[in-house]
């Protein structure tokens, strides 16, 4: 393809899926795009250099965009793009002052995401982890009425904090197993949940009803640590939790409380704090808790799609015009 206009400098920070670089390199913009080459995150110094005089930057959720960087870049920043919906990782303030744009990949993952956190649930419920884990080592000696039993979603209550793309794809997916009620908490009442019957609710209320509590909302100042002590005193003991937002919504030291004590039946989490989470981490000795290594939108279709959605993102806000899913402050 023909390449018009001033050289714009991409730093990339992390190897993307091939959809993505491909729009990237061929685009008609004369990009110069710099790659931080690697599976890993970019260390925070080599960050610090790479964006230097960048015009773009493409980003991933484990790069914390704050004003270290955006100094670090300089005025010719003028796009940031994260290969993600969340977008805890950005000072959006700081962002927003410097006129700076953001794109992100909202949508094109909410099913994968969706279906992943109904395993997860299914998978901590139903104690799959602990089933296949005694097939190996022997402890399946018969079949044996007490043994491995959990918890179903049929005439169950379901709780989801944050009914907004993902939360409402993991409800629709949810009912068909014959949930008898959803009930929902967040800022606001949603005019699609009456499409689950979706009942909103005070989170207290969510909390001391619900059988299954399912986490997708967006991490914010006020969800940080909404999962504490008290949130979990007021869960049934039979109750099944699950997170596949982001870590920092749940207190782990209280969740690890409420798991030993007997306070609610069992956990399973996507996203922990942090990423990852230590292999001697005190969640991980718990046969009731199902930790996942964040992988809600794990598909390689979905990354593929969500790897030339930020690169189309990126040259949108590098050419100053549409970009297909831009942040709106
Ligand atoms: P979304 O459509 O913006 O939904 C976020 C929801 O959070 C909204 O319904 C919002 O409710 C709710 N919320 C905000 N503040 C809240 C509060 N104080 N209490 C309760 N709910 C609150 O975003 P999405 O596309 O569904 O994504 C949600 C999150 O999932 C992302 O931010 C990301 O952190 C996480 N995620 C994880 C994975 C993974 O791999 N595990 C993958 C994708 C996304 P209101 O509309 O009422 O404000």
């Amino acid at each position: 393809m023909q390449t018009v206009g001033k050289l714009m400098k991409v730093f990339v920070t992390r190897r993307i899926p091939p959809e993505g670089m491909k729009i990237l390199t061929t685009a008609g913009v004369r990009c110069e795009v710099s790659l931080w080459d690697s599976d890993e995150p970019v260390p925070r110094a080599d960050l610090l250099k790479g964006v230097q005089g960048a015009h773009g930057i493409l980003c991933l959720l484990s790069d914390k965009i704050d004003a270290e960087v955006l100094d670090a870049a300089g005025p010719n920043l003028k796009v940031i793009s994260t290969l993600s919906v969340g977008f805890d990782h950005l000072a959006i303030n700081e962002i927003k002052t410097r006129g700076i744009r953001v794109g992100y990949t909202p949508d094109v993952l909410t099913d994968a995401t969706a279906e992943l956190t109904v395993a997860l649930l299914l998978a901590t419920a139903r104690r799959l982890p602990e089933g296949v884990e005694e097939v190996k080592n022997g402890g399946w000696s018969s079949w044996k009425p007490l043994w491995l039993c959990g918890y179903g979603l049929s005439g169950s209550t379901v709780g989801v904090i944050g009914l907004g793309r993902i939360g409402m794809a993991i409800a629709r997916r949810l009912m068909p197993f014959g949930v008898k009620r959803l009930l929902y908490s967040g800022r606001t009442a949603k005019a699609n949940a009456a499409e689950v019957n979706g009942e909103f609710v005070s989170l207290d209320t969510l909390v001391s009803e619900s059988d299954f509590i399912v986490v997708s909302c967006s991490l914010t100042p006020e969800t940080q640590g909404l999962c504490d002590k008290a949130f979990f005193s007021k869960m049934k003991n039979t109750a099944v939790f699950v997170n596949s937002s982001r870590g920092a919504v749940v207190n782990q030291e209280d969740l690890y409380e409420a798991l030993t004590s007997g306070q609610i039946a069992a956990a399973g989490l996507d996203v922990t704090t942090p990423e990852p989470l230590p292999t001697n981490h005190p969640l991980l000795t718990l046969k009731n808790c199902v930790v996942l290594p964040h992988i809600g939108s794990a598909t390689y279709s979905t990354r593929g799609v969500m790897g030339a959605l930020s690169a189309q993102n990126l040259l949108g806000g590098l050419q100053g015009t549409d970009m297909p899913s831009e942040l709106t402050f």
